[in-house]
């Protein structure tokens, strides 16, 4: 990303940007004349395997700060084919499965390094604010869909165990799915393993088939995501991700809009119990040309639909 662009993940903009709006006097200098810090630069800058297989670290903005992550299809499997997947599939098919024991030994060595403080050493990392590399969560995420990986029970509980052996501090662990496979009796079994504090991040991307279909291109339905989603959500918290992109220059149109506050209207009053809902856009460079970043100010009006409508609490990143 060019240090002159916009940041879209600026957080002192995006999430008091409904609440308080500044006279127009005090309003920041317009983005092309803002100086930068490197911490903001950071929140766009792509995962960092080190010199792990399975094990990245990032600075993200929806975990706030330092993310250690699992990638759990390292085959790049997916069954969404989401515009805005900043994932290079093509003819290459990954580094093969994932190895459970390896990525327990790169994960322990990696929240060692986090904890140590060697991580504020390595070049890309020294001019941050050493409070943006204290560890906010592990997830379980990646190349792929994490629900679909065919050894997922084995990698939580292995993630659990490496928790139990850290001493120094409690992490929680947060699942990053698209919502497809939660029903699937290998992920129930892993998910068995969570405590109250590890969270289930699931994707809604739409409020119809229809869109579902432009902005996830894959052959699961809707109506299966939802119902997954209610199915965990009525057990545990869940929170909600849901990503909007501009495809080919357009914004999600506000019939889209309406529909999608509905669809999680409808989950919270069938029983769903979700604390937030994330709403942002595609940040990282994308294979997909067509797929862009939407402006803030629609994404705010996506989370003020989410909140008159849905009743839920919506934040914009
Ligand atoms: S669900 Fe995630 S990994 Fe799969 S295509 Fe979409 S963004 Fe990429």
């Amino acid at each position: 990303m060019n240090s002159l662009e916009p940041d879209p993940l600026d957080i002192r903009s995006t999430t008091q940007a409904d609440s308080k709006r500044e006279p127009e006097s005090k309003q920041r200098k317009p983005a092309r004349l803002r100086h930068r810090e490197p911490w903001e630069t950071a929140f766009g800058c792509p995962r960092n395997f080190l010199s792990n297989r399975f094990v990245y670290v990032v600075i993200s903005a929806r975990a706030r700060g330092l993310s250690v992550g699992v990638n759990m299809n390292p085959n790049r499997e997916c069954n969404f084919d989401c515009g805005y997947c900043e994932v290079h599939r093509g003819d290459s098919i990954g580094i093969g499965d994932l190895d459970v024991e390896t990525m327990a030994m790169e994960l322990k060595n990696t929240l060692e390094m986090v904890r140590s403080g060697h991580l504020h050493e390595s070049p890309a990392y020294s001019s941050l604010p050493i409070e943006l590399l204290e560890l906010r969560h592990v997830s379980l995420s990646g190349d792929g869909e994490p629900t679909q990986a065919k050894n997922f029970a084995e990698a939580v509980q292995a993630a659990v165990h490496v928790r139990a052996l850290n001493s120094e501090k409690f992490f929680k662990i947060v699942l990053i799915t698209n919502s497809t496979g939660l029903d699937r009796p290998e992920v129930q079994m892993g998910l068995q393993h969570f405590t109250k504090h590890d969270e289930i991040w699931a994707k809604l991307d739409a409020g119809t088939q229809r869109y579902m279909q432009l902005v996830n291109r894959s052959t699961v339905t809707l109506e299966k995501v939802l119902s997954n989603i209610l199915a965990t959500a009525k057990q545990r918290p869940v929170v909600i991700q849901s990503l909007f992109p501009l495809l080919n220059g357009s914004p999600p149109t506000p019939v889209e809009i309406d529909q999608y506050a509905h669809r999680l209207r409808e989950l919270k009053e069938a029983g769903a119990q979700i604390p937030l809902v994330q709403i942002y856009s595609a940040t990282r460079p994308t294979p997909h040309s067509e797929c862009r970043h939407l402006p803030l100010n629609s994404l705010s009006q996506i989370a003020r639909a989410v909140r008159a409508i849905a009743g839920l609490n919506a934040e914009v990143f």
